[in-house]
């Protein structure tokens, strides 16, 4: 009896224990709780953008136990930059084309997918791959930004359509691969195209109903106006009278954003302008606002509270887009409220978040274009003899920056952000006759003798200079801690976790963790699909997940790098004592050269050339020698060669992605590409001519770009 007694007693209490612990918590609270300690609610997991993990059960000792948990094939070929999202056990990802995969985050069983049916021919309007970097999942809904620029909202349950709203013009050559983020009942999407001329801005729209509440340009329509919001009047104080105003500008809001609900500020970066040459975009110069900028907004009213340039006057696509991290720093024996990017132009930027005030800025990578970051006026010092404003240049970082799209992260216990870096360089080539012209590649840069300097080397310069690097920097000291050399040349997002641990993918598809605190690898997958996209992690039943999407592809995809497989996408799940073999990749069914032996006129091939590179290279790749994700037009068959006016001004494989041309070049335009098409299919390549002649100061400037 006292038995019974007691047991019961010990169950009520029990009970009571459980009631205490649950019952303050209304059931939507209690998910938010469990939402912030273990899921991957938010892009950047919280709206700090950190990208921290604070699971620790898999640790710096333990995880040589990782093993694949399970994966889930995604149906793609292409390139997959999301960040998965993980609410109330499901888990939401993107995949080539804006499409949406849910799923069970435990078990991977499949709950629905979504294909917002996006217009292959739109794949033209796009620089780098159809990709997209993820939803936003808020209040049983799921926000899609579409790469034909539409704004999506589904249920998260089913998966139906909610609503859907227009947020760029189809027939313009926006594209939108950015992640939406969702700031107090309003839904957050800007979009991308500045290179084939269109004018950046971020909307917000309700997220109840999907009705426009605000949108920022981020750059004048016009010298004098009208302008839509008073900020332009400043910024146009800073373009020339003669701008290329038809080009839009360009200023593009492509991918970061953060929000601090205590000082109620909305951060995003700021995209380059159409235009790369800066003589040619604003004659007579000017600083060119809001360029290349990091934008502090007030999230209700899309009103401008600070702004902060990292690099005025840019002319080297050196975009402030890059991932935006939020943190408190003892910085001077203060504590601080900071913003800090790692931005294209090399520099890693700590800025007071609440003023915009510049606290460091100090180079990450190897930096040619600028000495340093003048902290009193918070301007970059020009090197003279980097820019190309009347000549040609070769600027140190390259193109794709010291640091792209690829998230970085920041640990609260080490004081480090582990950034994905990149260091290489890229020549400019100045063309005094450049002309402004809609839907084309329009840098002003001149591609002809770009096409000559970099045909010689392809992606032998990436693989001599072994260009990406995964390094951590401490924000307060300015400086970096340690640094990997990665062995790709593809940069991978980042993920620190409270195990002390940085995940990041590695060479031929591994996911590999390194000791957060001096940079030793201590543990890697076995091969698979290469990997881009930042792992996450969350915990479900008191299990410690890793996740993260496989599949190549994005700016890097095109031609930076060579693929072998079939580059089928994934979704990879580790825990620890996973049993699952992680599925091989297969390799790429080898491809004979298509192309006709014929007699080609070089002076047609030149021409060929000159168009190719103006229109195709962001695709087919440089040289033709594509990545292998794409058609490898020098192992076209003989069929593509013999329609091939159909495919490129008849669009007949406008559904796979490959537009007509049809609006822009000539028949005869077409059969010069196709004459330098067949020339770069039958070149033999020397590879012993190539490796000759590398400037070794910079490990990665070939001495073609030093010639003249
Ligand atoms: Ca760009």
């Amino acid at each position: 009896m006292r038995t019974v007694r007691t047991g019961l007693l010990l169950l009520e209490t029990f009970a009571l224990i459980v009631f205490l612990l649950t019952a303050p918590l209304s059931a939507e609270q209690g998910s938010a709780t469990r939402q912030q300690e273990s899921e991957w609610p938010l892009h950047g997991r919280t709206q700090d953008e950190q990208r921290f993990s604070p699971l620790a059960s898999i640790h710096r000792r333990n995880v040589p136990q990782l093993g694949l948990a399970w994966s889930l094939p995604t149906g793609t070929t292409r390139g997959l930059e999301a960040t998965p999202i993980v609410v109330d056990g499901v888990m939401y990802v993107t995949t080539t084309w804006s499409r949406v995969i849910a799923l069970d985050a435990a078990t991977g069983a499949e709950h629905w997918r979504y294909d917002p049916k996006v217009p292959g021919w739109k794949a033209r309007h796009g620089c780098c791959d159809v990709v997209n970097r993820g939803v936003a999942v808020s209040k049983g809904r799921v926000y899609l930004g579409t790469f034909d620029g539409r704004l999506v909202a589904l249920s998260a349950k089913t998966g139906e359509p909610i609503w859907e709203v227009r947020t760029t013009p189809l027939d313009q050559p926006y594209t939108i691969t950015g992640a939406p983020r969702v700031v107090k009942g309003l839904i957050l999407i800007g979009n991308g195209g500045a290179e084939f001329g269109v004018r950046g801005y971020v909307s917000a729209y309700d997220a109840e109903t999907g009705a426009l509440v605000w949108r920022f340009y981020t750059v004048p329509a016009s010298k004098d106006g009208p302008h839509e919001h008073p900020e332009l009047e400043q910024a146009a104080e800073t373009w020339s009278k003669d701008s290329v105003w038809a080009s839009g500008l360009g200023g593009t809001v492509w991918d970061s954003m953060a929000w601090d609900p205590e000082l109620d500020l909305l951060y995003v970066g700021v995209g380059n302008s159409s235009i790369y040459h800066r003589e040619t975009r604003s004659p007579g110069g000017g600083d060119n606002l809001f360029l290349a900028s990091i934008l502090a907004l007030r999230p209700d009213t899309g009103r401008l509270v600070w702004h902060y340039q990292t690099t005025p006057g840019e002319q080297f696509d050196y975009t402030a887009t890059q991932h935006l991290i939020l943190a408190e720093l003892e910085i001077g024996g203060r504590s601080r409220k900071v913003l800090m990017q790692a931005p294209k132009n090399g520099f890693f930027y700590v800025l007071d978040r609440a003023t915009g005030e510049l606290l460091s800025a100090e180079k990450y990578v190897s930096v040619s274009w600028a000495t340093h970051v003048d902290l009193a006026t918070g301007r970059p010092v020009e090197r003279p003899e980097a820019s190309w404003d009347d000549k040609d240049t070769v600027v140190v970082p390259s193109i794709a920056g010291g640091h792209n799209w690829h998230p970085m992260s920041y640990s609260p216990r080490t004081g480090f952000v582990y950034v994905p870096a990149i260091e290489n360089s890229y020549p400019y080539y100045y063309d005094p006759d450049f002309a402004f012209e809609a839907v084309k590649f329009n840098t002003a840069e001149d591609l002809d003798r770009l096409a000559l300097a970099v045909e010689g080397y392809e992606e032998l310069a990436l693989a001599v200079c072994s260009p990406t690097r995964l390094l951590a920097w401490d924000p307060v000291a300015a400086k970096k801690v340690w640094e990997v050399r990665r062995t790709t040349a593809l940069p991978a997002g980042v993920l620190a976790t409270a195990g002390d641990l940085v995940f990041q993918g590695a060479e031929q598809g591994r996911l590999a963790a390194y000791d957060a605190r001096t940079g030793v690898r201590l543990w890697a997958s076995q091969p698979g699909v290469r990997i881009m996209a930042p792992p996450i992690s969350y915990a479900l039943d008191g299990e410690q997940y890793v996740a993260v999407v496989a599949g190549a592809g994005g700016s890097a995809g095109g031609h930076f790098i060579r693929i072998d497989d079939t580059n089928e996408g994934r979704i990879l799940v580790w825990k620890l004592g996973g049993k699952q073999e992680r599925p091989a990749a297969r390799p790429r069914p080898p491809r004979s050269v298509g192309a006709p032996r014929i007699e080609l006129s070089q002076d047609e091939v030149a021409r060929g050339r000159g168009i190719y590179y103006e229109y195709c290279v962001a695709c087919h790749g440089v040289g033709v020698k594509s990545s292998g994700l794409y058609p490898d037009l020098r192992t076209a068959a003989p069929e593509v060669h013999d329609q091939w006016t159909d495919i490129v001004l008849g669009g007949v494989r406008q559904a796979k992605g490959m537009a007509s041309f049809a609006d822009a070049l000539s028949i005869s335009d077409a059969e010069a590409v196709h004459a330098y098409v067949i020339q770069r299919a039958l070149a033999e390549p020397n590879l012993a001519q190539r490796l000759v002649g590398w400037a070794s100061e910079h490990a990665c400037i070939p001495a073609s770009w030093l010639a003249d």
